[in-house]
């Protein structure tokens, strides 16, 4: 049976303003950028628009999520911008509920834009890593300078009470480099409604970083990175919602995870490029050169044909999914942890059949929750003694998250 696909990431832009060297779309394994045209003409966004809505009213889908992306989809312009969202509007609107979302690194965004967003409905969601020094370690711009003030700007912007509802939240990729507390803490500090902590990607041809020495130095830097944040989380009541947490206590007591990159629940993302071509997930592109791609495009097909391809049934699949890996369909903690993303899985020669590479540097982070829970995991989760009490039982106020919440937090995947 395949997963009805609700979730659209469009590329308009596949260039960039910065030069984030932790970005899977320029600075890993695949080219696929090099050949795409900047941007997403007025033809192929009318064309996706009409295919996704042929889609939704056929699937009888009663929400759809269409999140702008890039590149720097700022950097499309505001007529582009315009064109794209009022198609999307016409085409979609009469079939489902539209929820149109632009994930933005910041840098452009300014009161035009966002007015024009007010108008045309459309959240927006930031990257930032933490605070200027944690910031600053990779996201720079092309001339080597700091985005942080810019970005900053931004976010300042968006907390004015004129912009305020269209704030979906932060998103944050982990360096185990930064202080964790200082990135949490910078992070609060701006008042985001949901926080995402994104692993750096990695595979197991290309592990993830591990300090040589220092205090990060340790068996598991990863599980103690997020320990750390939990912890503090914790301590602040769980004020703003962490989506992996969130994703991990949801699991734990029976209910979908929240994020692709946790536990078992099926894939219902598709990705359209600048030029109409359907391409998987786009964490796929670190595994290796074309490892998104697809064949399929928006002017020859449809999205009944991306959704019966191979490689997007196989994201759907849950623990049968899991393929040759007999050490999670084994794991006490798979339900929660679901092997990682299906990208971190890949290894040259066993492809995606494996554990993911974050297993031997992570695997408390989801038996964090599971052990104060009352679970037993594989092995003693790293954290700290006054987390595990502190979460309280199965079903307390704050591991309480509602079921309608649920499904909208699963709607901010990691784009
Ligand atoms: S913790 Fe490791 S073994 Fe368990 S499901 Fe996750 S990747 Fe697989």
């Amino acid at each position: 049976m395949t997963i009805a696909l609700r979730q659209l990431v469009l590329k308009v832009y596949s260039r960039c303003d910065l030069a984030c060297d932790h970005c899977y779309v320029y600075e890993h394994g695949d080219s696929t950028w090099t050949s795409l045209s900047k941007v997403i003409s007025e033809e192929t966004a009318d064309q996706v628009a009409r295919r996704f809505a042929e889609y939704a009213k056929d699937q009888k889908l009663e929400e759809v999520l269409v999140v702008l992306h890039g590149g720097e989809p700022l950097l499309a312009g505001p007529k582009r911008l315009r064109f794209i969202c009022e198609r999307l509007t016409a085409h979609l609107s009469p079939v489902a509920s539209l929820d149109l979302r632009i994930h933005t690194n910041g840098v452009q965004l300014n009161r035009t834009n966002l007015r024009l967003f007010d108008e045309l409905g459309v959240k927006v969601g930031i990257s930032l890593d933490g605070d200027r020094t944690a910031n600053d370690r990779h996201r720079l711009d092309r001339r080597g300078r700091s985005s942080y003030d810019r970005v900053l700007r931004a976010v300042d912007l968006l907390r004015e009470n004129e912009f305020r509802h269209l704030y979906l939240g932060l998103l944050c990729t982990i360096d185990i480099a930064n202080d964790p507390l200082a990135v949490h803490d910078a992070l609060t500090a701006l008042d985001p409604p949901r926080i995402d902590y994104l692993l750096p990607h990695a595979t197991w041809d290309h592990p993830p970083g591990r300090p040589a020495d220092g205090p990060a130095h340790t068996e598991t830097p990863y599980a103690d990175w997020l320990s750390a944040v939990f912890d503090r989380w914790d301590e602040q009541e769980q004020a703003v919602p962490v989506r992996f947490f969130e994703s991990v206590l949801s699991t734990l007591r029976g209910g979908p995870s929240l994020t692709e990159s946790l536990g078992l629940a099926p894939s219902d993302l598709a990705v359209v490029e600048t030029d109409g071509s359907f391409e998987q997930a786009d964490s796929l592109k670190i595994a290796y050169d074309g490892a998104a791609a697809t064949g399929y495009d928006v002017f020859r097909h449809g999205f009944e044909t991306l959704a019966a391809h191979p490689g997007v049934l196989a994201r759907q699949s849950g623990i049968e999914g899991l393929g040759l890996a007999a050490k999670c369909r084994s794991c006490p903690v798979v339900a929660s942890c679901g092997g990682g993303l299906y990208a971190h899985r890949y290894r040259t020669g066993s492809g995606f059949d494996n554990p993911s590479v974050y297993c031997s540097v992570m695997p408390g982070a989801t038996l964090l929750v599971h052990a104060s829970l009352g679970g037993t995991g594989c092995r003693p989760p790293p954290f700290a003694a006054s987390s595990r009490r502190s979460l309280g039982p199965l079903g307390s106020r704050r591991s309480r998250v509602h079921a309608r919440e649920l499904r909208h937090i699963r709607f901010m995947n990691e784009f």
